[in-house]
């Protein structure tokens, strides 16, 4: 059985914890490797080694840190086909979903070329006689992220690109389902030119994650994950005094009004409820038709499209619809979940309960589920169910189906579907949501844009990548010098010449 690594000062290290966590083959339901769970003391070993290495990184120029951003862009892209194989193996989904997750990741490393910019400061020259002041971006240090098994190439990118490119050591605790991705990674961000100790990968569960939040050479942690998680990390984080951004949890409700065109914001709703078998934060979960017809006409052309969805593992081609969901404990929650949608009274129109696919009987399929007349009291309506599972909840008016989507406790992404400018207007305007799309099922801001929710699915007050991230990777320090010249040369400047 392989046995995967650590990634500490450039070598691949074998975990000395003896404590290991299995990584499935989602698609078979065998154990293909093991992944090593990091003690404390391994957390505290990669920390010095960050904080040693920082110290010279931190003073390169950044146009030179960019190059090694634009090297590392060369190498993503060389290297495509072998991460989204390798991606695909141990989460389960298809391979333009596994080359879409290195994509956005590498967009965002190709926004960080532009660190020489985005970290230049601010100057006022003659601030008082022979006064000039400017400000600075500084890089906070050791900086250090924890990320969910989603998105194993994007997340970690999202966070680790601003981080170096800002000048930052950066170790990243990924999720311990799909680790290799993160490990392949940081091999070829050295090999395009980081030094050793920049990048480090810590695999471990809670005891690595505690090791993270106690160090105090740690300036700063990023989580993105499920909404317990994010909010024990944000409290602890915080209360130890370092930076901390949390993304949590989504219930992303979909809003199709009487006039939209009902093909396209059916087949949005397939695409945006069921890709990646329901495994993102920005999925579709919830339909809103606006009216019973509208829902009537809308159900109608969603029944043959999720029954034509083709369900199987990564290795039968392109055309697969979504793979297998990631662990076996996931499928039993939404298969629970499903159930309690029966018995609280929704309308189960399609049932993907009996689905099996030839050959995959031990793999972690779920067929496709659509529910009909959900109701907010339920818990399908309430719990993130992160499966193949769309919930339809039939509005009266547009001002009951914004205030559905309003009254939820999280507030990831949003979307409307119209051809009425004003209701898209007042929708975009008035919806406390951090991500909103008008005719748009899966409104992700591209790298040059932040990405964030509001209310329970974020922590914290800045955004992922875009400007944001450059601020949160970099403290601001401002700088007053007077010089005896400046004052004999210009003098105090003489308002009463002026009258
Ligand atoms: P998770 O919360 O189970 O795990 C995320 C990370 O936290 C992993 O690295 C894991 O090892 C660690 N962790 C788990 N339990 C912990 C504990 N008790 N103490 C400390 N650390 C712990 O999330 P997941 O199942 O990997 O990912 C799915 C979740 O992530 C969903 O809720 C999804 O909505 C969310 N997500 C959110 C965003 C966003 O941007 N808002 C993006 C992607 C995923």
């Amino acid at each position: 059985m392989q046995e995967l690594t650590h990634y500490i000062g450039g070598e691949h290290v074998k975990g000395t914890s003896g404590r290991f966590a299995d990584i499935f083959n989602p698609a078979t339901g065998e154990v293909q490797a093991k992944v090593p769970l990091a003690s404390s003391d391994e957390m505290s070993q990669a920390v010095k080694i960050a904080s040693k290495a920082q110290i010279a990184w931190g003073s390169v120029n950044p146009q030179r840190r960019a190059r090694v951003m634009m090297k590392f862009v060369d190498l993503l892209n060389r290297d495509m086909e072998k991460l989204a194989e390798a991606l695909s193996r141990e989460h389960g989904k298809t391979i333009p979903d596994a080359k879409g997750d290195v994509q956005r990741g590498l967009e965002v490393v190709e926004y960080c070329i532009g660190a020489p910019q985005l970290l230049k400061g601010e100057y006022t020259d003659s601030a008082g006689p022979g006064i000039d002041m400017y400000s600075m971006r500084q890089a906070l240090g050791v900086t250090a992220g924890i990320t969910p098994f989603n998105f194993p190439a994007m997340i970690p990118m999202w966070m680790f690109a601003p981080a170096i490119a800002c000048g930052n050591a950066f170790i990243l605790k990924p999720s311990e389902r799909d680790p290799s991705v993160p490990l392949m990674l940081a091999e070829l961000i050295e090999e395009a030119g980081l030094p050793k100790g920049i990048l480090q990968v810590v695999n471990g569960d809670k005891e690595a994650v505690d090791a993270i939040l106690d160090n105090h050479v740690i300036q700063s942690i990023g989580f993105v994950g499920s909404t317990p998680i994010a909010e024990y990390i944000y409290g602890r984080g915080c209360s130890n005094g370092k930076r901390v951004q949390c993304f949590g949890g989504a219930k992303n409700h979909m809003i199709i009004m009487p006039d939209a065109d009902m093909d396209q914001a059916a087949d949005a709703l397939v695409g945006a409820g069921y890709g990646a078998a329901g495994e993102r934060c920005m999925a579709i979960s919830v339909a809103v038709p606006v009216g019973d017809e509208t829902a009537d006409r809308l159900i109608e052309k969603l029944i043959p499209r999720i029954e034509k969805l083709k369900v199987g593992p990564y290795t039968a081609g392109d055309d697969i619809d979504y793979g297998p969901v990631v662990t076996a404990a996931a499928k039993q929650n939404i298969l629970n979940l499903v159930e309690s949608g029966l018995a609280q009274g929704a309308e189960l129109v399609v049932d993907g309960r009996n689905f099996n696919l030839q050959g995959y009987e031990d793999g972690f399929f779920v067929g496709a589920h659509l529910f009909d007349r959900v109701t907010p009291d339920m818990d399908i309506y309430k719990k993130e169910i992160f499966g193949p599972v769309l919930s339809t909840v039939r509005a009266a008016s547009y001002e009951e189906a914004i205030g559905l989507a309003m009254d939820h406790e999280f507030g990831n992404g949003t979307a409307i579907f119209t051809r009425d400018g004003d209701a898209a207007r007042d929708f975009a305007h008035r919806i406390n949501i951090g991500m909103v799309g008008i005719n748009v099922p899966i409104p992700v801001p591209l790298a040059y844009h932040t990405f964030g929710g509001w209310k329970k699915s974020v922590f914290g007050d800045l955004n992922q990548h875009g400007p944001d991230a450059f601020k949160f990777y970099t403290r601001t320090k401002t700088i007053t010098s007077r010089w005896p010249s400046g004052i004999k040369e210009g003098g105090e400047f003489n308002f009463k010449a002026m009258d």
